[in-house]
């Protein structure tokens, strides 16, 4: 029998000779993290570290909650594994409890593992029901690893991949710090944007788009909040020509922008609804797609060709069941709203005051970004887009500043995001953003402003 070694020494020699990172250069240093508690992360060497970053924006309930700790230890004692093609117990009220709370009559659910097979799950279900090809799908978004959401990501990580999938078409969305429309404010944003869209629908041809693909509030490419009146300007353009409208709420969806879903902030129904991360936290593998009643009709008489030999795991369904009582039990969601309401937005904005290097802060819910800025008039990024190396060092100094004091920040080129777990307290979320104030002093000194 093999144990694995623990000490910290040995697990990062291991790690760097062994494990190809994703995202990341081969044999690069890590940190080795000996124990999760809540919102808290320990390395090795027995540093303690609040995480602002919910991992990869998924540990919603936080680490190691012990009810969803011991659904998976029953569940695995139970069964542990069971194929597809059988109704099981667990799957049946799992999707049961996600349509319940999906927005209108998105009643049916499409489990896989993880967010990027959802997307592509989507799109396929988009083009049989449409009979289409195409797909939009707008700049700076991240769908997934996968050949398809990759072609429809708007950004540089979709490069390595191209060319890609065909059909894709992108578009700009609405984002009025950096308004590709020259927009002065946030409802001459949301006009122009739509109206770009109903031009590169015009160009493209309607009848040729199967989908388009949005993420409800843009994640990892900056925390962007739709004005209102752009999603139900999407949902519009989407009826009127029979184009199936997909929201992506892998990260914005399960309470992440205080409310169950993202699109109920603006009351918008879209046809398919692509969900993962925060359904489960993560603790096991988890994402899904839930369906309107009409493309669940077109596969009554029709099979569905897609699937997965891990489709609504039994270890991963019986941990969205315990994930989503905890929600409820915990009041969860209106936690969240009340954390950005009353804490995180009110704090972020007092960080813009003291420090020129924040030119706008953004966010709703547990989901927030600052956006660094060498010159707060001419909103110069404070590294270039994509920067790496020399060039990205004013962030990097960042990161450091922060991870020293015992912070994890999430951060992605010039903005940093402040996405703890929704189960972080008023007291912890105020404890991360004193540490932010001190590391915003290091970002400062690179403002010319
Ligand atoms: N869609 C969005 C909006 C995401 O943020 C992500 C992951 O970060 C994905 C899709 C891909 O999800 P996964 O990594 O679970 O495949």
């Amino acid at each position: 029998t093999f144990s694995a070694p623990t000490d910290g020494e040995t697990v990062r020699r291991h790690d760097k000779d062994h494990v190809f990172h994703a995202w990341g250069l081969a044999g690069a240093d890590t940190m080795s993290v000996a124990r999760t508690e809540g919102s808290w992360l320990w390395d090795t060497e027995g540093r303690r570290y609040l995480d602002f970053t919910s991992q990869l924006v998924n540990a919603n309930l936080g680490h190691q909650h012990p009810r969803m700790v011991a659904a998976i230890q029953e569940q695995a004692a139970r069964m542990a594994t069971l194929g597809p093609a059988y109704s099981v117990d667990v799957r049946s009220e799992a999707a049961r409890l996600i349509a319940e709370r999906t927005p209108g009559d998105l009643d049916m659910v499409f489990f896989t593992t993880g967010g990027t097979e959802a997307n592509e799950n989507a799109i396929r279900m988009a083009r049989v029901h449409t009979g289409r090809h195409k797909v939009l799908a707008a700049y700076r978004s991240y769908h997934g690893g996968t050949a398809g959401s990759m072609a429809a990501t708007g950004e540089p990580r979709r490069w390595a991949t191209e060319p890609g999938m065909p059909g894709v078409v992108h578009f700009w969305g609405p984002y009025p710090y950096r308004s590709a429309f020259h927009a002065e404010s946030a409802e001459q944003e949301c006009e122009r944007a739509l109206q770009h869209l109903r031009d590169v629908l015009m160009v493209e041809g309607p009848a040729s788009i199967a989908a388009i693909l949005l993420e409800t509030v843009v994640g990892t490419n900056g925390i962007l909040v739709p004005p209102d009146g752009y999603l139900q300007g999407v949902r519009d353009l989407c009826d009127e020509h029979g184009i199936v409208m997909i929201s992506d709420e892998v990260m914005a969806g399960f309470g992440r922008c205080g409310e169950w879903f993202a699109v109920d902030h603006w009351g918008v129904v879209p046809d398919l609804l692509v969900f993962a991360k925060g359904v489960n936290s993560g603790y096991v593998p988890l994402g899904g797609v839930a369906i309107s009643p009409a493309i669940a009709d077109t596969f009554r008489t029709r099979p569905f060709t897609g699937g997965l030999t891990y489709s609504g795991h039994p270890l991963a369904c019986a941990s969205a069941i315990a994930s989503i009582g905890i929600y409820e039990d915990e009041g969860i969601v209106e936690h969240a709203r009340a954390l950005g309401t009353d804490v995180i937005g009110p704090g972020l904005r007092a960080l813009m005051e003291r420090h020129p290097s924040v030119g706008e802060v953004r966010g709703l819910g547990v989901f927030w970004a600052l956006e660094l800025v060498r010159d707060r008039t001419t909103r110069e990024p404070l590294v270039p887009y994509n920067a790496t190396g020399e060039a990205n060092a004013p962030m990097a100094a960042f990161t450091s500043a922060c991870k020293e004091r015992g912070l994890l920040p999430f951060v992605h080129f010039n903005t940093t995001h402040v996405v703890p777990p929704l189960t972080t307290t008023a007291d912890e979320v105020r404890e991360g953003l004193a540490i932010l104030d001190e590391a915003l002093e290091v970002a400062d000194r690179s403002t010319t402003g």
